[in-house]
């Protein structure tokens, strides 16, 4: 194995001339990758593998951001882009398949009495969030600290600020983003996860004026956090109490642990839930699924209005139903299982044997590294102060010795993941690579 340090020059070029074009460079902000200074240009992905224009091979723990859940390149979704071109690659219109895919969905998701298809994992939020006002008549939405829900106006508070809260109490609204107006702020209630007090003083302040609670069920951006079942049936319990619609935003969560989501994993359903990126495999569809009198709500039945003319495109409904009907082969996920714990026992080994403070911690396919950390994060609250530069000098060394991950920034801890398409060797010459990775790592800290 190579030891020298590789340089990813056609990446840095092109970044270069990129720059003149597209803001920073990049097509969206999150295909910058602070940890090597660059977006990685890549030119071609097959099963669990990218190349970038270099020519240099990477073991991929990115994976589209979580959306090629299959592996790049899926002989079945390949397929059915192939077979939704020939058909004409029409949008605008429905078809037969539209039906067979919110079927198989109906037959697979707990929650998913009805559907709709959206484009994007955050129209398919605030499509969720208009739905739960137009169908409650209230204006308010609970969220969690930590918890990411997309980029737009309506949610993209408090996804990993402030850097900390007063369990019990409310955290006051703040904006990710410029641009969001302040009146907004008025409309958010923002509270730590996993906190039953803070739940309660919440609901006894406002709940008559909360449409939805908002909820990652599988903290996943912030590394693979999780809650109890039990907490998890009494939000659903009190929701029910109270009116509120809840809302299981499992747009990265959707299908790691299982074909029924984390829904299936608690064994509690949501009213409604957003489901993105595995669904098709790498093709651009969410969907926002849920109950149907709640989804009734939607026009032309109802009075909330949703639509757009690339929403339910055949490449996406075909690739989904391919994709969906892979997810629900018989022994899929003993398989995800097996790799799960040989990828996070491995690394976890590593960094011991190292001496590296990390520790790796993962549900099904999905995990997340908490770096100056040695044990499990149960909470948001104990990855504030987490080491970013260890975080991104581990990502840099990896990229070295051919494993990409992302690094998602000095604010939040972010995610990794594998694909079916990772065999047992693959993950074994990921585990070497780190291995090496690591001891340069600690060698360069010396
Ligand atoms: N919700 C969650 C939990 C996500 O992780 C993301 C994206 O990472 C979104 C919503 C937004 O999805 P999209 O990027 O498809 O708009």
């Amino acid at each position: 194995m190579a030891t020298e340090q590789v340089k990813v020059l056609k990446s840095v070029e092109l970044g270069n001339d990129a720059r003149q074009y597209l803001p920073g460079g990049v097509g969206a902000s999150a295909r910058y990758n602070p940890a090597l200074g660059t977006a990685l240009y890549v030119s071609r992905g097959e099963g669990g593998r990218i190349w970038d224009v270099d020519g240099r091979s990477y073991l991929d723990f990115n994976l589209s951001h979580g959306a090629t859940f299959l592996g790049h390149h899926h002989p079945a979704t390949t397929a059915a882009v192939r077979e939704a071109l020939d058909r004409g690659a029409i949008c605008g219109y429905d078809s037969p398949s539209h039906t067979e895919f919110a079927k198989l969905l109906n037959q697979t998701i707990p929650a998913a009495e009805r559907v709709r298809f959206c484009n994007s994992g955050s129209e398919a939020t605030l499509t969720a969030i208009r739905l739960a006002r137009a169908m409650t008549g209230r204006q308010k939405v609970l969220k969690f600290w930590g918890h990411f829900h997309g980029l737009h106006d309506y949610v993209l508070y408090n996804a990993h600020s402030p850097n900390s809260a007063t369990p019990g109490q409310l955290i006051a609204p703040n904006r990710e983003s410029a641009g969001i107006p302040p009146e907004l702020d008025s409309l958010m209630i923002v509270i730590p996860w996993k906190d039953p007090e803070a739940l309660d003083l919440a609901l006894r302040l406002h709940a008559h004026e909360i449409a939805a609670v908002i909820m990652e069920p599988i903290n996943y951006n912030q590394g693979c956090i999780m809650a109890s079942k039990e907490y998890m049936q009494a939000v659903r319990n009190r929701c029910d109490e109270h009116g509120i619609v809840l809302i299981y935003d499992e747009v990265l969560s959707a299908f790691r642990t299982g074909p029924d989501c984390a829904q299936g994993y608690y064994g509690v359903t949501p009213d409604l839930c957003s489901i993105g990126k595995a669904v098709a495999n790498g093709v651009p569809i969410a969907v926002l699924a849920g109950r149907a009198r709640i989804m009734d709500g939607l026009a032309p039945v109802g009075e909330a209005a949703h639509s757009g003319t690339f929403s339910g495109h055949l490449f996406a409904i075909l690739a989904g139903l391919a994709a969906v009907n892979e997810i629900r082969r018989p022994g899929f996920y003993d398989r995800i299982e097996a790799l799960a714990n040989r990828l996070y026992s491995g690394l976890n080994r590593i960094f011991l044997r190292h001496g590296l403070t990390a520790y790796a911690q993962g549900l099904g396919a999905r995990f997340g590294i908490h770096f100056g950390k040695a044990a499990p994060v149960t909470n948001y609250a104990d990855t504030v102060n987490e080491d970013k530069s260890l975080a991104a000098q581990f990502i840099r060394a990896a990229f070295d010795r051919g494993v990409y991950f992302h690094d998602y920034g000095k604010l939040v801890t972010g995610h990794h993941g594998f694909s079916a398409a990772h065999t047992e060797a693959d993950i074994d010459e990921a585990l070497t690579r780190i291995d090496d990775a690591v001891a340069d790592l600690q060698r360069k800290r010396a």
